[in-house]
C-alpha cells in the first residue's frame, strides 16, 4: 500500500503550517514519572527536526498506556514532552488537555518552528471509539496531518484514522512521517521484493499469536527457521516427546499441516536446552530434539541449532526476525537468542538487509548492544506482526495515496 510521505512534500511549503503530528510516545514511566526508556521518542526525532527546521508549527499527539477514556495522572504525556524538550533543540511546550480552548489557544500562540505536545489522546473516550467529533476537533488545528506512530497504526482510533479523513475533508493532506515511511519501506520491502535468499526467523512463546505470520511468510521465504516455545508444538506434531515444555495442544494439527506443506523450507531446532523448571540455577542440559526427558522442559535452542541457524542467516541477503529463540530473560536460556542476534549482526556487516520486529525481540537485541548492527529494528510490536500477516493497517490506509 503506497502512501504519500512527508519526504515527498516540498519543504518550502511547510513554513508557518500547523502540522498535527501523531507519534507513538507510549513510553514506560517509573513511579517518579520518569521516562525509563526513550527509544520511541528518539525514533521520532528525524520527523520532528525536519518539521521544526522547515518552520512548521508542530502539534504533537500520542497515547500512553491504557487509561480507557479516563484522565489518570499516571498516564500523563508531560514526562515524554519534557524528555522531548531535552532531545530537541527547539521550544517544546506541554498543554494539559487534548482538545479544547486551552489547546486551541496554545496552537494559536505557536511561532514557526515551535513544538507543543498535547495531553494523552486516550484520556478521551472518543479516541478508541474513533469518534468523529474528536477527529474533527483535532483536525481543526491542522493544515497537515503527519502520522509517525507505526506502533499504533493497527488501531482505527480518532488520532490515527478518523483525523486523517477529517483533515482531508477540510482540504488538507494526511501523510506518513519519516519513521512510518521507513517502517513500511523495510517491512513492506521484505515481503514484496526481498533480495534472496530471504530467511525468516520466528520464535517467542506462542504459536497461536504468530500462526498467521507463519502462513503469510512461508510462501515468500526461502527458509523459515523456528525456535522458542513454538518449536515444541511442532515437535509434538512430529510425534516427539516434549516433556513439560510449553505446548499448544490445540495447534498440534495445524503444526502438522505446516510441516507437510513447507517441506525442507521449514527448519526446526535439532537440539534444545532443557531444565526441570524455569529458574536460574536449575540444572540445564543440552539434548537432541528426540530425547527430551519427560520431566524436563525445553527453554532454549541448543548449540548445534544455533550453528545451523547462523549458517542459514550468513547466506541470506534479507533476514526478518521476530521472537526470541528461548527464555532470554533468564541468562541460562539466553544463548540461543544471543547466537541468532550475533549471526544477524554479522549478516548486516556483510551487506544483508536485516529487520527485527516484535517488542521482546527488539529488547533482546538492545540488551545485547546489537541494535546498531541491524538494518532496521521495528518500533511496532503488534503493528509489525499484523503488517507481516498481510493485513491492512487502518492508520496506514487512512493516509493519502502516494499519487494524490
Ligand atoms: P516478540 O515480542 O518479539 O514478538 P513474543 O512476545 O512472541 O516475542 O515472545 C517472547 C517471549 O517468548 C519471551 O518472554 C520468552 O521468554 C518466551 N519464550 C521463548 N522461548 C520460550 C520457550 N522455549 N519456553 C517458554 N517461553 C519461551
Ligand atoms: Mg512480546
Amino acid at each position: 500500500m503506497n502512501r504519500r510521505t512527508l519526504a515527498s512534500l516540498p519543504v518550502s511549503e511547510l513554513r508557518g503550517k500547523r502540522v498535527l503530528l501523531r507519534v507513538d510516545f507510549n513510553v514506560p514511566l517509573d513511579g517518579g514519572m520518569n521516562v525509563t526508556d526513550d527509544t520511541r521518542i528518539r525514533a521520532t526525532l528525524p520527523t520532528l527536526r525536519l518539521l521544526a527546521d522547515a518552520g512548521a508549527r508542530v502539534v504533537v499527539i500520542s497515547h500512553l498506556g491504557r487509561p480507557k477514556g479516563e484522565r489518570l495522572p499516571k498516564y500523563s504525556l508531560r514526562p515524554a514532552a519534557e524528555r522531548l524538550a531535552e532531545l530537541l533543540d527547539v521550544q517544546v511546550d506541554f498543554v494539559g488537555e487534548t482538545v479544547g480552548a486551552q489547546m486551541e489557544a496554545a496552537v494559536r500562540e505557536l511561532r514557526d518552528g515551535d513544538v507543543v505536545v498535547l495531553e494523552n489522546t486516550r484520556f478521551l473516550a472518543g479516541e478508541e471509539d474513533n469518534d468523529p467529533a474528536l477527529a474533527e476537533a483535532l483536525a481543526g488545528v491542522a493544515d497537515l496531518y503527519v502520522n509517525d506512530a507505526f506502533g499504533a497504526a493497527h488501531r482505527a482510533h480518532a488520532s490515527t484514522a478518523g483525523v486523517a479523513e477529517a483533515v482531508r475533508a477540510r482540504g488538507g493532506s494526511a501523510v506518513a512521517g519519516l519513521l512510518m515511511a521507513r517502517e513500511l519501506a523495510f517491512l513492506g520491502g521484505a515481503l514484496d521484493r526481498p533480495e534472496r535468499p530471504f530467511v525468516a526467523v520466528l520464535g517467542g512463546a506462542k504459536i497461536s499469536g504468530k500462526l498467521d505470520v507463519i502462513d503469510a511468510l512461508l510462501p515468500k521465504t526461502d527458509r523459515l527457521l523456528i525456535g522458542g516455545a513454538m518449536a515444541n508444538t511442532f515437535f509434538r506434531a512430529m510425534g516427539l516427546e516434549t516433556g513439560r515444555s510449553l505446548v499448544e495442544e490445540d495447534r498440534v494439527e495445524l503444526a502438522r499441516r505446516l510441516v507437510q506443506e513447507a517441506g525442507d523450507r521449514l527448519l526446526l531446532p535439532r537440539d534444545v536446552r532443557v531444565a526441570p523448571a524455569l529458574a536460574e540455577g536449575a540444572e540445564v542440559d543440552v539434548v537432541a530434539r528426540d530425547s527430551i526427558p519427560p520431566d524436563r522442559m525445553a527453554l532454549d535452542i541448543g548449540p548445534a541449532t544455533v550453528r545451523t541457524f547462523a549458517a542459514q542467516i550468513a547466506r541470506a541477503r534479507t533476514v526478518l526476525w521476530n521472537g526470541p529463540l528461548g527464555v532470554f530473560e533468564t541468562p541460562a536460556f539466553a544463548e540461543g537468542t544471543r547466537g541468532v542476534a550475533e549471526a544477524v549482526a554479522n549478516a548486516t556487516d556483510t551487506g544483508a538487509t536485516t529487520i527485527v520486529g516484535g517488542g521482546d525481540s527488539a529488547a533482546a537485541v538492545a540488551e545485547l548492544g546489537l541494535s546498531d548492527r541491524v538494518t532496521h529494528v521495528s518500533t511496532g510490536g503488534g503493528a509489525s506482526l499484523e503488517f507481516l500477516e498481510g493485513r491492512t493497517l487502518p492508520g496506514v490506509a487512512a493516509l493519502d495515496p502516494a499519487d494524490a
